[in-house]
């Protein structure tokens, strides 16, 4: 999972064009980063651990350059595994996105014919995998033979001292280049290049790039040229701003509820179309991994209860396991924030060679999955900067209860729900409201593990809910369908056990609120998110009554409980967790 950037051509300071390609991609990896320059016929490179944001870089370097900002697959974080990579003899270097499934064995070989290896990642077989070839072969074959020895979803992008070109290859992870006036750019997805040139190309699976004096595009299979097809991009990407706000993550919980109205009033036609594909399809089945995940699961219930129409639901890495059964006739909707989610983007490749219509749900105009569905829905939330999603989560669940509510001719009824929960989100926003969660916040700061519960639509907000703890304040929270802690996670409640029970005003209230004594009655100290309070609760969190959308205040709730939670506990910067990308591109 990283981002990858490359340039030819004449630009005076080439390794600060390949920088500011790589900041804004940092979005799929920020663990360390790497650049590599021409230098007078010698390659130099330059590698650090840690963010690029506010990274400088004076490596000298003319004609060309590739650059890296990676998220470790294999290998610890250090200096030494960051990309790129060079050979034996320091003249080749590569960088890469994803995983070389056979790098053990290639290893093996290599090491066996005198290569020394630098470093413990599995990218690194690759580059002396070219120097093998390098021997006999050119630079622009030797890559393509390379490429074909390793298995998985990977891209990769290298330059040769002695050689003029940048040479890419790709299957699975994406790759664009830019087409500029004498000149190249290459990057993992477009908004690296846009500020550079409008004119790209999207290569495919299977195919190269030979970025020189001109645009070479081979197909790797059998070598053979094919036209570059130029794309012309007039997507306008908006630049996102902290403004008042101390983190993105903040800023994009206050933004929700205009995201939320965005869509109640503007997504009319769209809804339309998705619930007019569902009605139709012989086989709906909502995929998504993640936060974006729940959102699918979510459909599932809406759609039963608002519209009386069985969907399924599958997380995005297990679909492969799950696709025999697909048909033409069958409808896959995958939602992801990016539109890049390789544990998405893979299965849905395969479903769609069975056939199946694909719809998206994502928030990136022009992303990998945008580009592959036969039906595009743009949640139209604006950028999402930090890692951990919240508005493009909450954009998906209004989309979804807008789409449930027309299939059952009911779209007013939807649209009036929304309404009612962008207002009651703004009464969640206000100073009065932060300030209890905050104070709860400081209250759990210490604990070990919260336990969340809740029945029906409530039950997938507990699973989201559980996954902004986990991933914005490292403290472990388990999010667990009402009847289920019975069954054996309730031997882990203690006295003072933190538990959060989500109680909203339908039909799950009292077998919930029962549950709830269950946890108390073991010492849990329970926290009740919902319209009606109830004995049971040691503290309340009142929401609004809004049917299938009180799922949306009971989840900005929850966020808001995540962001202190993490403030209280003095992590530094909860727009990048440890360990996380925003855009998980390797399987
Ligand atoms: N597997 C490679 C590594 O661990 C590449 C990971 C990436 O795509 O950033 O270095």
């Amino acid at each position: 999972m990283c981002g990858i950037f490359g340039y030819v051509g004449k630009r005076p300071k080439i390794s600060s064009v390949i920088l500011n390609g790589l900041k804004k991609l940092e979005y799929r990896g920020y663990d360390s980063w790497g650049i590599s320059v021409k230098n007078k016929g010698i390659l130099e490179v330059e590698k650090h651990t840690g963010k690029i944001e506010n990274a400088r870089i004076r490596l000298p370097g003319s004609n060309l350059g590739i650059g890296h900002t990676r998220w470790a697959t294999h290998g610890k974080v250090t200096t030494a595994n960051a990309h790129p990579h060079l050979d034996c003899t320091g003249k080749i270097a590569l960088v890469h996105n994803g995983i070389i499934e056979n790098f053990q064995e290639l290893k093996r070989v290599l090491a066996g014919k005198g290569h020394i290896f630098q470093s413990e990642t599995d990218t690194e077989v690759a580059v002396h995998l070219i120097e093998e070839y390098v021997k006999k072969d050119g630079f622009a074959i030797s890559v393509r033979q390379a490429f074909q020895k390793l298995k998985g979803l990977n891209a990769i992008v290298a330059c040769y001292a002695p050689s003029a070109e940048i040479v890419a290859a790709k299957n699975g992870s994406p790759l664009i280049v830019g087409v500029g006036r004498n000149e190249f750019f290459i990057a993992s997805d477009a908004t690296g290049i846009v500020d550079n040139t409008k004119k790209v190309v999207f290569l495919n699976d299977h195919q190269m790039a030979i970025l020189g004096m001109t645009l070479k595009i081979i197909q790797l299979k059998n070598g053979k040229q094919i036209k570059p097809q130029v794309t012309l991009l007039d997507w306008k990407f908006e630049k996102a701003k902290k403004g008042k706000f101390k983190h993105f993550l903040l800023k994009e919980i206050h933004e929700q509820p205009k995201v939320i109205e965005h869509i109640a009033y503007n997504h009319s036609s769209y809804v339309k179309q998705l619930a007019k594909l569902v009605n139709v399809a012989f086989g709906t089945f909502m995929v998504g991994c993640g936060t974006a995940s729940y959102a699918a699961l979510a459909g599932t219930y809406l759609f039963s209860s608002v519209a009386k129409k069985h969907v399924n639901f599958t997380i995005g890495s297990e679909f492969n396991y799950l696709e025999d059964y697909l048909t033409p006739d069958s409808l896959i909707v995958a939602f992801s924030q990016s539109g890049e989610t390789i544990d998405v983007i893979e299965p849905v490749s395969n479903a769609k060679r069975r056939g199946a219509k694909i719809a998206v749900v994502v928030n990136t105009l022009g992303s990998t999955l945008y580009r592959q569905a036969d039906y595009k829905f743009l949640l139209g939330a604006g950028p999402e900067k930090a890692v951990v999603a919240t508005k493009s989560f909450i954009a998906k669940i209004a989309l979804l209860i807008l789409t449930a509510h027309e299939l059952s001719d009911k779209q007013s009824e939807g649209k009036k729900l929304l309404v009612g929960a962008a207002k009651n989100v703004v009464e969640i926003l206000k100073k009065r409201y932060v300030e209890k969660i905050q104070a709860l916040a400081k209250e759990l700061k210490n604990v070990k593990h919260i336990y969340l519960i809740g029945r029906g639509l409530s039950y997938v907000s507990c699973l989201e809910a559980a996954l902004k703890i986990k991933e914005t304040s490292y403290t472990h929270a388990e999010g667990f369908a009402g009847g289920e802690l019975k069954h054996g996670a309730i031997a882990l409640i203690e006295k003072g056990t933190p538990c959060i029970v989500f109680a909203p005003n339908d039909e799950t209230y009292e077998a919930i609120a029962s549950n709830a004594q269950e946890l108390k009655a073991r010492g849990g100290f329970i926290v009740g998110i919902g319209p009606r309070d109830n004995s049971v609760f040691d503290r309340f969190f009142k929401t609004a009554n809004l049917k299938h959308a009180t799922m949306i205040p009971q989840i900005v709730i929850a966020q808001l409980l995540a962001y202190h939670l993490a403030i209280s506990k003095g992590i530094s910067d909860p727009d990048k967790p440890r360990n996380l990308a925003k855009s998980v591109t390797v399987r």
